[in-house]
C-alpha cells in the first residue's frame, strides 16, 4: 500500500458523503493544496471511518476555497475510507488507523508503512502544524488532545476550546507521531453526526489556516482546562459485560455516561460484578504498568473507584468497549 500523493482533487469531493470517498480514493491518498503560506497545515480525517465531522468540516472548507486562494498549504489525509464505506471504525481485518502511527507497538505492516511515510513526507514539508479530526460515541464535551506539554501544543489546543487533554498513551496516534515534528492536536468533537460538531471543527480550521505563528507564551490559567490521562481501561477478555443484562460478569448501570468528564470521588460504583475474587477490569497507566489494583476494588458484589478521579470516553457502545476500551481515567494538572 504505497501512498497516493495528488494536488488536485475530483470535483466530487466537495458533494460526496463519507462513504464514497473509497470510490474517489481507493488507495491511502495524501492531497496537497497550495496556499499563500508554505509551510503546510496536516489535517487527518476519518482515521475511524465512522467518525465523519472531521471530513464534512473540511469539506466545507474546501468548498469555501474552491475558488479562492488558501491561506496556507494543507496537505489532507482521507483516512480509512474502506471502513467509511461501511461506517464503521475500521473492518476486522483492519488495524485501527489510529494505532499504526510511528511510535505504535503494533508489528510491521502495510499500514505502519504508509503511515510512517505519511510523516516523513510532512517532516521534508516542514509541516506548520497538525490537527487530526476525531468523534466518539459517548455522552463527552468537545476538547482537544495534545501529547507534549509545550506552549505553542497547548495554545493550538487551546484555539478549540477550554478543555484540554494530555495523554501518551495509546501509543501509535497520529497526534503523538506529529507532536515529535510540529504542534499536534487531536479533536474530539462529540458524537458524528451532529450539526455542532461539524460547525465547531470548521470554525477551528478556518481559524487554523489564518493563523501566521503560534505564541510561545504560557496560556492564561484561567482559560485552560488541562487533564492528564492516568490510566485507560479496558475488560479484560474472557469476562462478558452488559447494561442490561444483569447477570454478566459485569453488569454497568446504563446512565455510566453521565461520569464522563464529571470529577468523582472515591467510593463511587462503577457497576455490580458476579465474582468478588475475579477482577474484570484492567487499567494500564501512561508507562504501560497494570494499575488496575490502584484504581479499583471489589466490595460486596460492587466494582468501586479507590481514588479521586474524572472518567473519559465511556460509552455503551458494545463494539466500541471491545475494540477500544471503557474509558480513560484523568486527574487535572495546573500549569
Ligand atoms: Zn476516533
Amino acid at each position: 500500500m504505497k501512498i497516493n500523493q495528488i494536488d488536485t482533487y475530483p470535483e466530487a469531493l466537495l458533494s460526496c458523503e463519507a462513504k464514497d470517498l473509497h470510490a474517489l480514493f481507493p488507495q491511502p491518498t495524501l492531497l496537497h493544496l497550495q496556499g499563500k503560506r508554505t509551510h503546510p497545515l496536516f489535517i487527518s480525517v476519518l482515521l475511524h471511518g465512522n467518525e465523519t465531522t472531521g471530513f464534512l468540516a473540511l469539506q466545507r472548507l474546501l468548498n469555501q476555497y474552491a475558488t479562492q486562494e488558501l491561506p496556507r498549504s494543507l496537505s489532507i489525509f482521507f483516512g480509512n475510507t474502506r471502513a467509511a464505506e461501511s461506517g464503521l471504525r475500521r473492518l476486522d481485518s483492519q488495524p485501527d488507523y489510529n494505532r499504526i502511527w510511528p511510535g505504535t507497538e503494533i508489528a510491521d505492516c502495510p499500514e505502519t508503512q504508509f503511515a510512517k511515510e505519511i510523516v516523513d513526507i510532512m517532516c521534508e514539508k516542514e509541516v506548520f502544524a497538525s490537527i487530526d479530526i476525531h468523534n466518539n460515541t459517548g455522552l463527552n464535551p468537545h476538547y482537544a488532545c495534545i501529547n507534549k506539554l509545550d506552549n505553542r501544543y497547548l495554545h493550538l489546543a487551546n484555539l478549540f476550546g477550554r478543555l484540554v487533554v494530555y495523554f501518551l498513551r495509546p501509543l501509535g496516534v497520529q497526534s503523538a507521531a506529529f507532536a515529535e515534528i510540529c504542534p499536534a492536536v487531536t479533536l474530539e468533537c462529540g458524537r458524528p453526526g451532529q450539526q455542532y460538531g461539524v460547525d465547531h471543527a470548521y470554525a477551528y480550521l478556518k481559524d487554523c489556516i489564518h493563523i501566521s505563528e503560534l505564541a510561545t507564551h504560557p496560556v492564561l490559567t484561567q482559560d485552560i482546562d488541562l487533564f492528564h490521562t492516568t490510566a485507560q481501561v479496558k475488560i479484560q477478555e474472557g469476562h462478558s459485560f452488559s447494561f442490561s443484562d444483569s447477570s454478566a460478569d459485569l453488569f454497568f448501570d446504563s446512565g455510566i455516561e453521565r461520569m464522563n468528564f464529571t470529577e468523582i470521588s472515591a467510593g463511587t460504583c462503577f457497576g455490580s460484578v458476579q465474582s468478588n475474587d475475579a477482577m474484570p477490569l484492567s487499567a494500564i497507566d501512561e508507562q504501560g504498568h497494570e494499575v488496575t489494583r490502584q484504581f479499583f476494588k471489589i466490595d460486596n458484589q460492587q466494582l468501586q473507584i479507590k481514588r479521586n478521579t474524572m472518567p473519559s470516553m465511556l460509552t455503551l457502545d458494545e463494539r466500541v468497549i471491545r475494540q477500544d476500551c471503557l474509558c480513560y481515567l484523568m486527574e487535572r494538572i495546573r500549569l
